[in-house]
């Protein structure tokens, strides 16, 4: 028995890839705990309208979670102690980078940043000096807060974490952990005081969760998440990635795909448990 989650971002309404991994996380509780987990950190995108509409899609699909239901929103404090213990520790710093920096910095590296899918940021700030990261702060330049992975991971021995699923090579059981792997990821936003990784870690510890199951496009982000909790001493679940739901040009469902929303299904008469069968959960 587990305590699993399914945690969507608020921020449209909820597709067949979103059913195929509420109804994963549900299944793998196998008797536990199931929880649901409002992601609604970036409030100019998290709508109210979605957010209910997440709960009426849970319900229609069969689920129930249990209540009160955790949203992001409500746990800042949380975040920005966990910002400050990173911050005491030394090893967060501010970057100033627009994304154009960025993007020049790296098309002009001699070598190619390493991760499939997304830039590494190639660590301009990373080098400056405190008196000059004050300097820049003291005028205003608007600035991220980010990790300095290769000083945190210095600080602690070899990690794994372990996949129950499987990564996208078909990484599974012990996987050995490459801090590098995402690069300086950014901790604290300009808008928000977290960002998603850092927020990720510290609620799955703080619901108690167990086993953490979702899509295998999140797999690399494990890396970095198991990172963080060796460094805040929290717990690490275990992970079960799973296969994506892909439409029929291979592609991952996206907001784009309104035709697929549950919403969409449901007004054109498509039941619960048609879909539940559809996506290989029978009964
Ligand atoms: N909220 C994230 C998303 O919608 C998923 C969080 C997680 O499972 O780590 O992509």
């Amino acid at each position: 028995m587990h305590t699993t989650r399914f945690a969507p971002s608020p921020n449209g309404r909820l597709h067949l890839g979103h059913a195929f991994a509420a109804l994963t996380a549900a299944r793998a509780a196998d008797g536990g705990r199931f929880l649901l987990r409002i992601e609604d950190l970036d409030p100019s995108r998290a709508r109210p309208e979605f957010i209910a509409g997440i709960e009426e899609d849970l319900a229609w699909l069969g689920l129930g979670w249990e209540k009160p239901v955790l949203r992001q929103s409500t746990r800042f404090e949380a975040y920005g102690s966990a910002v400050a213990a990173l911050a005491a520790e030394r090893l967060l710093y501010p970057c100033f980078c627009t994304r154009k920096d960025i993007a020049a910095e790296i098309a002009g590296a001699s070598v190619a940043p390493r991760a499939e899918d997304a830039a590494i940021y190639p660590g301009i700030c990373r080098g400056l000096s405190v008196a000059e990261r004050d300097r820049r702060i003291a005028l205003g330049h608007s600035h991220v807060t980010r990790l300095d992975c290769a000083k945190a991971a210095a600080r602690l021995a070899a990690l794994s974490f372990t996949e129950l699923g499987e990564g996208p090579k078909g990484e599974r059981g012990a996987v050995a952990v490459d801090p590098a792997l995402l690069g300086d990821i950014v901790i604290a936003r300009k808008d928000t005081p977290v960002a998603y990784h850092l927020a990720v870690v510290l609620d799955d510890a703080f619901q108690g969760v167990t086993l953490v199951t979702r899509g295998k496009d999140l797999f690399p982000a494990t890396h970095v998440q198991r990172l963080l909790q060796a460094l805040l001493a929290l717990p690490a679940p275990l992970y079960a990635h799973h296969s994506l739901i892909l439409d029929a040009e291979g592609r991952k469902y996206s907001k784009r795909d309104r035709a697929v929303t549950l919403q969409s299904l449901r007004n054109r008469g498509v039941g619960g448990g048609e879909i539940r069968r559809r996506l290989g959960f029978a009964g």
